[in-house]
């Protein structure tokens, strides 16, 4: 998505240990136009697909998700990073996190994931895939089917996406970031 790459070329920052910024536009403040870009490519890439929800994982994913939702006229889910006290017949998954480097339970209520449920999972980075894991565990508890999941920034040099090909997972990303070596963004 071509839009996409130039903002992140233009706007994007690096920092150590591979983490690209993208907070002017996607994780911090928003670009609702950007967004709705995003959301529309996703929505036409999984349009062939059988698909009756989407869920994503808070925060930075619910944005876009809730478009892809709006264009889809799907109900979307996020899953939550913390267990709240009222959550019923809740289903848990521990993730670790690339960026905070630690390990936390995420959840989703049972009644919100069902069998009856095509998932279409959308997030912002696909880094070394462990919150996909996660998302994968979870449909496996409720029985769901993990019919696609959409990243708006893949970085290739993280592991994630080989080990969603592994899984045999259909996933889009919309901009591929090759390499963050030596603080300059290179985009496949
Ligand atoms: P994964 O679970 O694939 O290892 O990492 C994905 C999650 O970590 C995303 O949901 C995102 O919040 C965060 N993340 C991973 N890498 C980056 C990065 O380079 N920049 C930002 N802003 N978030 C990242």
């Amino acid at each position: 998505m071509d839009k996409l790459k130039t903002r992140i070329l233009q706007d994007g920052k690096c920092y150590e240990g591979g983490i690209l910024k993208v907070d002017s536009f996607i994780n911090h403040q928003m670009d609702p136009n950007l967004m709705m870009e995003v959301a529309k490519e996703f929505s036409q890439h999984f349009g062939d697909a059988h698909i009756n929800k989407i869920v994503t994982i808070e925060a930075s994913g619910i944005a876009p998700a809730i478009l892809v939702g709006y264009i889809m006229q799907l109900p979307v889910v996020f899953i939550k990073k913390k267990e709240p006290k009222t959550m019923e017949n809740m289903l848990t998954s521990v993730v670790h996190s690339f960026t905070k480097d630690r390990s936390y339970t995420v959840c989703i209520s049972a009644d919100y994931l069902t069998l009856n449920d095509h998932v279409l999972f959308i997030d912002d980075f696909l880094a070394n895939g462990n919150a996909s894991m996660g998302v994968i565990d979870l449909c496996k508890q409720a029985g769901a089917h993990l019919e696609g999941m959409g990243f708006i920034i893949e970085k290739a040099f993280q592991k994630g996406g080989e080990l969603l090909r592994q899984h045999g997972i259909r996933y889009k990303a919309l901009a591929t970031v090759e390499s963050l070596e030596n603080c300059e963004i290179k985009l496949r």
